[in-house]
């Protein structure tokens, strides 16, 4: 039996995974990656943490298996700049929670010798992202206006930069491999997603020199060999991709229109959209899935900031459940279908794009439990879900087959119900846990064992399927009372903005 390692490098831990020919998963191990906020909106990771969990995530899984192939992703805009000679890191790793580029896209935006003011869909048109913090290079032109000697010595080419796994590969290799895949440089600003390649215009507006950008890679083919562990034993790499579009392989959307929802803090929707880019005109990003061979899919992207992360609010700061699984029977017990929560508890993502507006509650009466309170934030969750599907189907011109989703609220019964109910869909929860690992593992597979997508389909299983069962009516008075809710909470904030 062959085996396949699948590394996902991810925001909050790397998670390591076996597995099997077929695409099963036989053991895991993970280590937890801390980060820091040194100041209001800044979130750091330690350079060599990184690469220090990658090898904790590895070493117990190394020595009990054949490995044939490794796929590693990433958390995709989070990167760390490097001296070229010595390895050693001359930035921390910038996460892309990080918000400190919002002034250099603010100053973008505004002036006038910008070449963006000549064609302000320049971005979109070659990134199909928006100028926003979130992505890599803005915070990259925010270290060189701040650290003029980092600018120096990256323009005289003595620095390289990366994301988190060009980091590690190149540390793991010495410096020999410095690689990444389209998928991951699609989410820089700095890429040209129609022609995929580094864009000459894109590196002049974020003053980034080529010469520190790595070799863009097929996200499937074999890269190179890199030792994991440092034991002197290197294993051949042939797969790279950003967690989403890794979990949008592992839950095999492999077909346009098949979409997939990873739920966690927050929750990331990817729709493939198939082998041409096409922009959305719903609030939607466009992104690289992968590509390879003859195998290119684009993707919609739609990011939620905070789902799982509302239930822990309703945990840590309300008390009223005692833990997140419990939201379940509390909004089970609840009786009133009349209070409404919008959970814009870190501004409004995906279709809105609003950082100002801030979460709300509405019809609270004497008799309002922390039960109905619950229930409504479940509810406002799947509401935000319906909205981000929505967008993608009008962008799409049809809505998906079905709705895959994974991660931990993945397993609230409340809630995927609601969900499967809103949006008049399936909601199908995958059997398998680690559907971002097992993802980049199978890429792996596809590149150096020959595995085909229709076994990789044919494979994979739902644990659980939620059919939509709620009343037309209820349907709508639900959606009725939510975007009324919405409007008047992004009426109050337009409000407060003006004065
Ligand atoms: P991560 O985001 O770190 O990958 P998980 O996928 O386990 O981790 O998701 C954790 C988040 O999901 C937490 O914010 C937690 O409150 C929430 N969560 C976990 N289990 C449930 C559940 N059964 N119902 C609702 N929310 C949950």
């Amino acid at each position: 039996m062959k085996y396949l390692l699948g590394i996902d490098q991810g925001t909050t831990q790397t998670t390591a995974v076996i597995v099997d020919e077929r695409g099963e998963m036989i053991e895991k191990n993970s280590a937890q990656l801390p980060a820091r906020f040194p100041q209001a909106g800044w979130v750091e990771q330690e350079p060599a943490d990184i690469v220090r969990t990658v090898r904790e995530a590895c070493a117990p899984l190394l020595d009990k298996y054949e490995i044939a192939a490794v796929g590693f992703d990433n958390q995709g805009e989070t990167f760390v700049v490097w001296d070229a000679e010595t390895g050693e890191a001359v930035t921390p790793a910038i996460v892309w929670q990080d918000t400190r580029g919002q002034s250099i896209c603010d100053s973008l935006a505004a002036s006038a010798s910008s070449p963006l003011s000549a064609n302000p869909d320049l971005l979109r048109q070659k990134t199909g992202l928006l100028l926003d913090s979130y992505f890599s290079a803005p915070k990259l032109k925010w270290v060189f206006e701040n650290h003029p000697d980092i600018r120096r010595k990256a323009h005289a080419g003595k620095l390289k930069f990366g994301t988190t796994e060009t980091w590690v590969i190149w540390s793991l290799t010495q410096g020999k491999l410095h690689v990444t895949d389209p998928s991951t440089a699609s989410r820089t600003l700095l890429f040209d997603m129609n022609k995929f390649e580094w864009d000459e215009d894109l590196l002049k507006l974020f003053d980034v020199p080529r010469s520190m950008l790595p070799q863009v890679k097929p996200s499937a083919g074999y890269i190179g060999d890199v030792d994991f562990v440092g034991q002197g034993s290197a294993l051949p790499l042939h797969a790279l991709l950003v967690d989403q579009q890794a979990a949008l392989f592992g839950q095999a959307c492999f077909n346009a229109g098949e979409m997939k929802c990873s739920f966690g803090t927050g929750s990331f929707l990817l729709m493939n959209i198939g082998g041409k880019p096409q922009l959305s005109n719903n609030g939607l990003l466009t992104t690289v899935g992968w590509n390879f061979n003859n195998h290119t899919a684009y993707a919609f992207d739609g990011g939620i900031f905070v789902t799982g992360s509302a239930v822990q609010w309703l945990r840590d700061n309300l008390k009223f459940i005692p833990d997140s699984a419990a939201s379940h029977n509390a909004a089970n017990r609840s009786t009133d279908s009349g209070v409404v929560v919008v959970p814009a508890l870190q501004g409004l993502a995906a279709p809105h794009w609003r950082t100002d507006v801030q979460g709300a509650m509405f019809g609270l009466n004497r008799s309002t439990t922390s039960d109905d309170i619950v229930r409504a934030t479940l509810d406002g969750i799947a509401c935000r879900v319906y909205e981000v599907v929505t967008a993608m189907s009008q962008d799409a011109g049809a809505p998906p087959p079905y709705l895959k989703v994974d991660g931990g609220p993945s397993s609230n019964p409340y809630l995927m119900q609601m969900i499967a109910d809103l949006l008049e869909l399936e909601v199908q929860v995958s059997a398998a846990l680690e559907a971002t690992a097992i993802g980049i593992a199978n890429l792996a597979g596809v590149s150096a064992l020959g595995t085909t997508f229709d076994a990789l389909a044919a494979n994979w299983k739902a644990e659980k399927i939620y059919t939509p069962k709620m009343k037309k009516e209820e349907r709508g008075k639900k959606l009725e009372q939510w975007n009324k809710a919405l409007d008047a909470v992004k009426k109050f904030h337009e409000e407060e903005e003006k004065k």
